[in-house]
């Protein structure tokens, strides 16, 4: 039996769903949102609704966009014959921070992961290829994450374009700015080495 009311102990239900949020987390939410006045209630309600009916995935790189194409794919100063290709609309959040990559981004939602049953058809590898297809892509930079999904995944989708004959890179990984060789664990370092470059 709870010990809310039947709406609160919903609301702290649905809370509970989302990620990084616990129960007592939820509870402290719900509790806040009891306090609020109905006018900021009606206003985060809607701006979940809105945020929802109005975004959805650009026709060209599959990134989250209110229009379509999306501003990155639309902007003419950008150059498209390179794709960045990444697992999740908040990777091109962090590419563009860096202020240094100009083409253009290809977002895959997901990895290959036959773990939790997740298939290169259900991720947005097919989109890439036809873009590819249609396209004059000259590089295709692979930035998924450097764990077993993402390696996979950037090694798969490298196969594909193998045969297409366009240069495929790998994001370089290892030692983080500001690091100590001497504190790294031996992957990293090897993979630091592997992708050493000359100065
Ligand atoms: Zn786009």
């Amino acid at each position: 039996m709870s010990f809310y009311a039947g709406p609160v102990a919903r609301l702290i239900e649905e809370f509970e769903k989302l990620p990084g949020i616990g129960h007592k987390t939820a509870q402290r939410l719900a509790f806040y949102v009891m306090s609020m006045s109905p006018e900021r209630v009606d206003s985060l309600a809607n701006a979940i609704r809105d945020a929802k009916e109005k975004i959805k995935h650009c026709s060209v790189c599959c990134n989250l966009t209110d229009v379509d194409p999306c501003g990155i794919c639309s902007n003419q100063s950008r150059d498209p014959s390179v794709i960045c290709v990444v697992e999740d609309p908040r990777d091109v959040v962090a590419m563009e921070k860096t202020r240094e990559f100009k083409g253009l981004y290809h977002v895959l939602h997901g990895v290959i992961s036959p773990m939790e049953g997740i298939g290169p058809d259900d991720i947005r590898i097919k989109e890439l290829l036809e873009r590819i297809k249609n396209g004059d892509v000259k590089e295709v930079i692979l930035a998924t994450n450097p764990n077993i999904e993402g390696e996979a995944t950037a090694m798969y989708i490298s196969k594909l374009l193998k045969p297409l004959g366009i240069k495929t890179t790998r994001i370089a990984h290892g030692i983080p700015v500001g690091g100590d060789l001497e504190y790294a664990d031996e992957v990293t370092l090897a993979k630091a080495l592997e992708g050493r470059r000359e100065v």
